[in-house]
């Protein structure tokens, strides 16, 4: 019993140290990405399924490696929150935004960019300092910034309501995005200061599957329609699904690859041209 006792406690032991090497190395990593300017983002189409209509692009952060490949974001993102380093990606995520998507705010007056936030970004007043002053620079409004807050945030949910409160009264858009996906309070959705919900991929593949999966759709379809907020699905892949959520809720917005999966600004604004008439 006591060797078995010694061994299990000496592999926690080096469980422990692994995950702290990993951390040390995580930050290392992110810290050289920073500071070299590694780090890109791409952009996919958010469209109004009734008439293909642009409304946005949501940006989504990529990692640059020295060898050159992609490090897709759920392999940092999480290692950011937990070494501090979030903060910096975001505004960096803000200012290739904000300059690649120029000509689309320009020629658009109601485009949008979708920004990923972290709780301890909207908890931050120097996040809404430096967002004041970048759509300042920029000739951007409030509204054509739209920041999306996951619902699985562990942060107090007081304090989080009392920040993007602040953030929603100077203009900005705050979207709840993988709805579904954690412990919705509904009483507290009801409350939260919010222009929209972004229904969760899970949902949208469900539609296929079983009947319950429209079910639920309709079900957060009439949710968003009750709280007067937008309503954007994720991860559309088929016209099958496109054709299931235009007969729930004809004025929804859809995000996902049959619309166009995320690629570098240059792409997007080929495919997407700013001003476009549909
Ligand atoms: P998310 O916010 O749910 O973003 C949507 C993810 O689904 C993206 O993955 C996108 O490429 C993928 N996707 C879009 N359409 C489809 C589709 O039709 N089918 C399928 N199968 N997938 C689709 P990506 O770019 O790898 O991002 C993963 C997650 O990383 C994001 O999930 C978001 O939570 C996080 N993330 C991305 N960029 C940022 C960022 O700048 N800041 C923060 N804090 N998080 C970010
Ligand atoms: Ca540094
Ligand atoms: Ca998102
Ligand atoms: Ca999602």
């Amino acid at each position: 019993v006591l060797a078995g006792g010694l061994a299990a406690g000496g592999s926690v032991g080096l469980w422990h140290a692994q995950l702290y090497r990993e951390s040390r190395s995580w930050r290392y990593k992110l810290e050289r990405a920073l500071d070299d300017n590694r780090l890109t983002v791409h952009y996919q189409p958010i469209v109004r399924l009734s008439d293909e209509s642009l409304c946005g692009a949501e940006a989504l952060v990529r990692l640059i490696d020295f060898d050159g490949s992609l490090v897709p974001p759920d392999q940092f993102i999480p290692a950011a929150e937990t070494c501090g380093f979030i903060g910096r990606i975001t505004r960096s995520v803000v200012r290739h935004a904000f300059a690649d998507l120029r000509d689309h705010f320009e020629a658009d007056p109601n485009f949008y960019v979708s920004i990923n936030v972290a709780s301890d970004d909207i908890l931050s007043l120097e996040f809404l300092d430096f967002l004041e002053t970048e759509i300042r620079s920029h000739g951007l409004s409030a509204s054509q910034v739209a920041l999306e807050l996951t619902e699985r945030s562990t942060a107090n949910q007081d304090s989080l309501n009392q920040a993007m409160a602040a953030f929603s009264r100077r203009g900005y858009r705050i979207l709840i995005d993988d709805f579904g996906t954690g412990y919705s309070n509904l009483a507290y959705i009801a409350r939260m200061p919010i222009a929209g919900i972004k229904i969760d991929r899970m949902f949208t593949q469900a539609l296929d599957q079983q009947a319950i999966g429209a079910v639920i759709v309709s079900k957060v379809c009439e949710l968003a329609v009750a709280l007067e907020v937008t309503l954007i699905c994720e991860g559309v892949e088929t016209k099958g699904q496109a054709d299931h959520l235009v007969a729930i809720h004809p004025d929804i917005c859809i995000q996902g690859f049959l619309i166009g999966r995320p690629v570098p600004a240059r792409e997007f604004s080929r495919a997407f041209p700013a001003g476009r008439k549909v």
